[in-house]
């Protein structure tokens, strides 16, 4: 089942809003990773963040990747999404798990994140480079983050709200989120309406777990706004390997390591780390990607 996407701008078109829900995505990835409720979250609203911006790329083979490297034990987590919101993602240590923190009795993204730490966003828009930046972690909450990426490495003023709700039995019960950006020519008299909408703005996932549709949460949310809904599209977890591809990581170790996993073991397997398909390289095609490599250098 697919999660929706939606496009919104204001009236007078100085805001512009990305929003979706991903119950279906998240859910996805903790069924591949075995995800504990801490990583439900963490990786849960990178995966939302990385779709809303991916959703926002303008060329149709265009990708971002979110990466956060921190001090935490959940570790590196990283998320990757086409210019639809088809993402997908992983985290290092994926059964990693902390108590609810103390303080508002919530799952303790920050605390499995790490507070020292950055994050990387890597646009691949087609050219010969790709478009990187980065930032130090501001909370680790992973939206706050986001938002700080997208003022000092894009100058992009935003707000962003994401979130996870894990029911009882660790399923997902309810996830997805928003991006509002400023678009050049807003009024000040519109931030500060925006700033108290957010102040009073309510968590996605209660929106959500209502039954709000994302269009209810983001008239409730942004209270006062005329809000146009420009598109819909549909959002989820997709995996792009392909024995093909795994093949080319493999020969990307060397010929000699090659040699020594076809003598050794008789065979290789390579599980992707996205969705955990396992491909299986017997000796006669390990000698084969060999021999491939040793023409190519010629
Ligand atoms: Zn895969």
């Amino acid at each position: 089942m697919a999660d929706r996407i939606i496009r919104a701008v204001t009236c007078d078109g100085a805001i512009k809003i990305l929003a979706m829900t991903a119950r279906e995505t998240v859910e996805e990835a903790r069924r591949i990773h075995d995800l504990t409720p801490l990583t439900s979250a963490a990786l849960g609203r990178t995966l939302i963040a990385t779709a809303l911006l991916g959703n926002d790329l303008k060329g149709e083979d265009h990708t971002i990747t979110v990466r956060v490297d921190a001090d935490g034990p959940i570790g590196s987590v990283v998320a990757v999404s086409d210019s639809r919101g088809y993402v997908r993602g992983y985290c290092k240590n994926p059964h990693a798990d902390l108590p609810v923190r103390e303080s508002d009795r919530k799952i303790d993204v920050s605390g499995g994140i790490g507070k020292n730490g950055t994050l990387s966003i890597i646009r691949d828009l087609g050219m010969k480079e790709p478009y990187i930046g980065q930032v130090q972690l501001v909370s680790g909450e992973i939206a706050e983050d986001i938002t700080a990426y997208l003022a000092t490495s894009e100058q992009i003023p935003s707000v962003c709200a994401l979130g996870v709700l894990v029911d009882r039995d660790w399923s997902i019960k309810a996830a997805g989120g928003y991006i509002i950006q400023l678009l050049p020519g807003v009024f000040d008299d519109e931030i500060d309406r925006l700033e108290e909408c957010m102040r009073k703005a309510r968590a996605v996932t209660e929106c959500l777990d209502e039954g709000m549709s994302l269009e209810q949460m983001l008239r409730t949310t942004l209270e006062g706004f005329e809000i146009e809904v420009l598109d819909e599209s549909e959002g989820g977890y997709k995996c792009t390997c392909s024995r093909e591809r795994t093949r080319g990581v493999l020969m990307s170790i060397g010929e000699e390591e090659i040699m020594k996993i076809a003598e050794e073991d008789g065979k290789a397997e390579v599980a992707c780390s996205f969705c955990d398909n396992k491909y299986t390289f017997d000796k006669a095609e390990l000698y084969e990607l060999v021999e491939e490599i040793k023409e190519k250098k010629k």
